[in-house]
């Protein structure tokens, strides 16, 4: 039995007849459905009632609070736990990115896989790091997987950030960050909270979502647009806004900037800070160093990060693919029969050298096996080769044609 990877609506890991779907992108799976986080791109399977739906409990809040409705059949997981089926177990691991965020290691007797979701690889103002995991296969997002993507010190993406929102302030101005309401909301609002004196506002989605943080122990300090405190200060103008990227605000004199590891492709002449969930390009190659799998299959990037496997090969000396839906082992990508006996063919005809000299098809297939071809497959191959007149039929074995 072999582990085997690949993507089919979901990140599928296989073993024997057991298998698993990670952050699955359309409902008709039969294996379990399990879910890195609550970001509408990774947390689909929620969109469907009756499935069960592996993920953490604050995953589930952070939909609920996002406005998914009928979030039935969790079987709630946490970082440091773990669920088995069959021969298959399940770790689960921080993943650094937002709240309840977590990593899947498929672990099996055929070998392991990791699958990151979406990760954070240095500590955030919200989040501890997601540690590396010893793997074969390393399943990586590459969001941010080029040499262009090289962000800054937290620390002075913070100052910067505080700094614009108090002078913007100064200039009688209301600062609005524009962000993604899970995750880098509630950065800014640690941020402000603790560098500045200057009350943090939320809007639409940001309030609910940093509500639940702060349900599940955050102590951040923020008002919602709405009420009558929000109002106040939106009327005196002394407040920062943290506001979700699509939204329109009622309010007044406001100035914008976008909070997103994206401001690092945004020139200086609007304000944009690239505070970003995600691992940069150096980030995630150190984790995968770390991770010291034998294997890296790269998803979830776009087209300026797909080279990042190459990037993952020519640096680190991993063989490396992007994850499609061709199926992957730890040895590399399963080849269909067919391709198969090609490969085998080829290698016998580089291996049968010496004309007129008679090869028994039990060396053959010995020597084949080295390879890593199954006598079945020799033994199609070299039918294959006869059938082609490569080779022909000797007495006690085969000669080149
Ligand atoms: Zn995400
Ligand atoms: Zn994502």
């Amino acid at each position: 039995m072999e582990l085997k990877v690949r993507f089919s609506g979901g990140v599928v890991v296989e073993y024997g007849d057991q298998g698993v779907v990670l952050d699955p992108t359309r409902s008709n799976h039969s294996y379990p459905a399990f879910v890195t986080h609550a970001h509408a791109d990774h947390a689909y399977a929620f969109k469907n009632p009756e499935r069960t739906k592996y993920a953490t409990h604050e995953t589930l809040r952070l939909l609920g609070a996002m406005g998914w409705r009928h979030l039935e059949n969790l079987e709630p997981v946490k970082a440091g736990g773990k669920v088995s089926f069959g021969d298959m177990e399940i770790r689960v691991h921080n993943s650094g990115h937002v709240l309840g965020s977590v990593m899947y290691e498929v672990q099996t007797p055929g070998g392991s896989v990791l699958y990151t979701g979406d990760l954070c690889t240095e500590s955030t103002y919200t989040m501890d790091p997601a540690p590396p995991v010893e793997c074969d296969i390393l399943v990586v997002e590459t969001t941010f997987g080029a040499p262009m993507f090289s962000f800054p010190k937290r620390e002075e993406v913070a100052v910067e950030i505080y700094n614009w929102a108090v002078n913007t302030v100064l200039g009688g101005v209301i600062p609005v960050f524009k962000t993604d309401s899970i995750g880098n909301a509630q950065e800014i609002i640690s941020i402000l909270n603790q560098y500045t004196n200057l009350p943090a506002v939320t809007a639409k989605s940001a309030t609910p979502v940093t509500e639940v943080y702060r349900e599940l122990g955050y102590g951040l300090d923020s008002v919602d647009a709405r009420s009558a405190e929000g109002q106040d200060l939106l009327e005196s103008g002394k407040c920062a806004i943290v506001a979700p990227k699509g939204s329109k605000l009622a309010a007044g004199n406001t100035e914008e900037a976008l909070a997103s590891g994206w401001a690092i492709l945004m020139g200086k002449k609007r304000a944009a800070f690239p505070l970003s969930d995600h691992a940069d390009y150096r980030g995630l190659m150190g984790y995968v160093r770390r991770c010291k799998p034998k294997r890296v299959l790269t998803f979830h990037g776009g087209s300026m990060t797909k080279d990042f496997y190459k990037h993952v090969r020519s640096s680190l000396g991993i063989p490396a693919a992007p994850l499609t839906s061709r199926v992957e082992t730890i040895a590399g990508p399963q080849m269909s029969n067919e391709s198969r006996i090609k490969a085998c063919s080829s290698q016998i005809v580089r291996t049968v050298k010496i004309p007129g000299f008679v090869y028994q098809p039990s060396w053959l297939i010995r020597e084949m096996g080295r390879q890593g071809f199954t006598p079945g497959e020799t033994e199609n191959s070299i039918e294959y080769l006869m059938e082609r007149g490569v080779l022909r039929g000797a007495e006690n074995g085969v000669c080149l044609g």
